[in-house]
């Protein structure tokens, strides 16, 4: 940033405090460092976050809401007000829904964000069901602009997690996870964060047949293939739907284990319902 002279950033809010947390390491007060503005998103992230990210590179750090189905960033802003991300409604029809009985919820109420697009001719989407928690509001801004504004997504309607600004969903990790004969069913996925940044541990139960004499002998179960079987099940899922079937017995999790509950005699179910998902998927 001091090479080049940058102004601007823009990356998820974990990113910035990594950068932030770096620039102190290296003995750079935020003075040093030429940037004035950095627009975050692309996951959850507080406003106690925000001050501490607007403290540690001396910047105003406005939110930005988007997803790749409307086009990605773009969909709301926070002004300098900070107050609620104006949506961009001279593209974007914003409802909010009742994500159970998938009606319309007043103004001001937590529900599941509904997005129109009114400018796009390629791909126009009617309705789309984001599956980000929020709340609208239609009170003018002290800004003076008059948009509707939206909170900051509080969580999702389905299992999804994002991890360091990537999607991941339960269903991915135990299509891999299914894919090694010596893995059971039963596994839990354990999000927490080691500075600012979310870190994802699986934990596993593997078929009794793997103890060995040695330690070394669970090398068979290579972490090389665990990465190709793993970049194989998200490259397949990144070219299907955004959205994840909604499964029962998986919680999200964040600093607390989360389990299929999936016991051994169910594996041939699994399997029956995974292929039935890919099924879906590839279709
Ligand atoms: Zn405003």
């Amino acid at each position: 940033m001091r090479d080049f002279g940058a102004t601007a950033l823009s990356c998820t809010p974990s990113c910035a405090m990594h950068l932030a947390d770096a620039a102190r390491e290296r003995g750079l007060r935020p003075e040093d460092l030429p940037i004035r503005v950095g627009f975050h998103g692309a996951e959850p992230w507080t406003n106690e976050l925000r001050l501490q990210i607007e403290a540690g590179l001396g910047i105003d750090a406005p939110d930005i809401y988007g997803l790749c189905g409307m086009g990605g960033p773009g969909v709301a802003f926070d002004c300098l007000c900070k107050a609620g991300m104006h949506v961009s409604e001279d593209h974007h029809v914003a409802e909010i829904i009742d994500p159970e009985t998938l009606r319309p919820l007043p103004e001001g109420e937590v529900g599941e964000l509904v997005l129109t697009t009114l400018s796009r001719e390629a791909q126009p989407l009617i309705r789309y069901r984001t599956g980000d928690l929020c709340s609208l509001t239609s009170e003018p801004c002290a800004c003076g602009r008059t948009s509707a504004r939206m909170s900051k997504p509080i969580g999702r309607s389905d299992d999804r997690l994002i991890i360091r600004g990537v999607n991941v969903f339960p269903s991915q990790i135990e299509e891999v996870l299914m894919s090694f004969p010596e893995i059971e069913p039963h596994h839990q996925i354990v999000v927490d964060c080691t500075g600012y940044l979310d870190v994802i541990e699986v934990w596993v139960e593997v078929d009794e047949d793997i103890f060995a004499e040695t330690m070394g002998d669970l090398g068979s179960v290579s972490s090389a293939g665990c990465r190709r079987r793993s970049a194989t099940c998200l490259a397949s899922r990144s070219r299907s739907s955004s959205r994840s079937p909604r499964r029962s017995g998986v919680r999200r999790a964040r600093r607390c284990a989360s389990s299929t509950g999936a016991r051994r005699p169910e594996r041939a179910r699994l399997r029956e319902r995974q292929a039935r998902r890919a099924a879906i998927i590839e279709t």
